[in-house]
């Protein structure tokens, strides 16, 4: 059986069996028992397990992904063009999640009560977030992500500060003599990999912790805690719907190209990353279509689509950004207009860094939420839920990467022209 229905599997056994227990034993001393030491315990080791090799993986697969994107001074004008394309349409789609959060406010349907016991059982505290200073916030977000001691920002925790470390380091990389950083970038790509199969072995467990976790919680506050999960499923796929549809169609309109024809063409490409949940496993199919059924060049569409593939992920940002703020309204977490940029920075930069692999956003969720000062556990949650999530936010992720790529035809003045109508 494949692991995403186990874990799915683990959620219903867990929301059921402690909405279960919570109305046949209440508070019984038993109850609590059998949550502080065996449920809590289980679903802690996993998380701890996920959280052990966060910073290896956020440094290798940060500094790997920038220095993958070349070299910078030959990089040349179509590189640069993808990229700040990316960021800008990526920046976009997170902004997108972030309103339709803050409008619908998925997490704060519960109770008070239930949301104060919730902060008190909290079993990792989150570092606390950036005290307000009365030093102007601009300024002090630039110091929060410049790190003077690289170890110390790893060791305090400070996610933002290592990830701008990482970031610089695969620029150095692609800035000096291929040769010489060789060695050093298969040390990075080892060290990736063993991160990756730790990451598949903690895995293994999740069906069990997720059924772990989510029983502790509803055995604590009762099912209704459940609520807010589906809120947030609606808020994503919502999202997720609005970019497609809306932002994608406006950007190929722009280039000259009816929306229609556009998302009839590409359809197969949609069906596939949909049923892969994967952007690596979909690239042939899009480097297939977008030249020949939308007459893209295949220098450009290759470079972009494969560029894009890991780099330009629309809907894994725009997933992230509802997440954290689902999440912070969940646990009481207050964050200011300053804090909710910063998710729109370090969402883009999740982007750039995610693999395009099934669930490749998960790992690098627990560092984001732990930057803005929301518990790492609040993945527990989400986990169950995951796999509809990213097939849906994986559909956005390759189909702005065809988007992409019709762009930069266009504005290279290389995108043959296209019906005017549907067809
Ligand atoms: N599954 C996504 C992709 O391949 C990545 C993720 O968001 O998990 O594009």
């Amino acid at each position: 059986m494949p692991l995403h229905t186990r874990i799915l599997i683990g959620l219903v056994v867990g929301v059921v069996g402690g909405s279960l227990s919570r109305v046949l034993f209440g508070d019984h001393p038993l109850l609590q028992s059998v949550t502080t030491y065996v449920t809590e315990p289980v679903g802690r080791l996993f998380l701890r397990l996920i959280f052990m090799v966060v910073i290896p993986l956020l440094f290798s697969a940060l500094a790997l992904g920038v220095a993958g994107l070349g070299d910078m001074r030959t990089l040349g004008r179509i590189g640069l063009k993808t990229f700040t394309y990316s960021l800008v349409v990526t920046g976009i789609s997170v902004v997108i999640g972030l309103t339709l959060v803050n409008l619908f406010r998925p997490g704060a349907h519960l109770t008070p009560e239930t949301r104060a016991s919730l902060q008190q059982s909290m079993t990792t505290p989150a570092p606390p977030p950036p005290a307000a200073s009365t030093e102007n916030p601009v300024l002090r977000v630039m110091m929060m992500i410049v790190p003077d001691n690289p170890i110390r920002a790893a060791a305090q925790g400070e996610m933002l500060a290592v990830m701008f470390f990482s970031l610089m380091v695969g620029i150095g990389i692609a800035m000096s003599p291929r040769a010489k950083v060789e060695p050093f970038i298969q040390v990075l790509e080892g060290l990736y990999e063993v991160v990756m199969r730790l990451i598949e072995i903690a895995m293994r467990m999740a069906p069990y912790a997720v059924a772990a976790l989510l029983f502790t919680l509803t055995a604590r506050f009762g099912a209704s805690v459940m609520k807010p999960l589906l809120a947030y499923m609606a808020v994503v796929i919502g999202g997720l719907a609005l970019h497609l549809l809306v932002t994608y169609s406006v950007i190929v309109r722009y280039c000259g190209m009816h929306p229609g024809f556009f998302f009839r063409q590409i359809n197969e490409v949609m069906t596939t990353a949909f049923s892969t949940s994967s952007s690596n496993a979909t690239l042939p199919t899009a480097l297939r279509v977008a030249q020949e059924k939308l007459g893209i060049p295949r220098d450009i569409a290759s470079f972009v689509l494969t560029l894009g593939s890991t780099a330009n992920q629309n809907g894994t940002a725009l997933f992230e950004g509802v997440t954290i703020l689902f999440l912070a309204q969940f646990y009481g977490v207050d964050l200011t207009f300053g804090s909710q940029v910063l998710v729109v920075v370090v969402s883009v930069l999740a982007g750039i860094g995610t693999a395009g692999v099934p669930g490749g956003s998960l790992p690098l969720m627990v560092p984001i939420l732990q930057s803005v000062g929301i518990p790492g556990e609040g993945i527990g949650i989400i986990l169950g839920v995951d796999r509809i999530l990213d097939m849906s936010r994986t559909v956005l992720n390759v189909t702005g990467d065809v988007t992409a790529a019709v762009y930069v035809a266009h504005s290279e003045g290389r995108l043959p022209p296209t019906p005017e109508t549907e067809a």
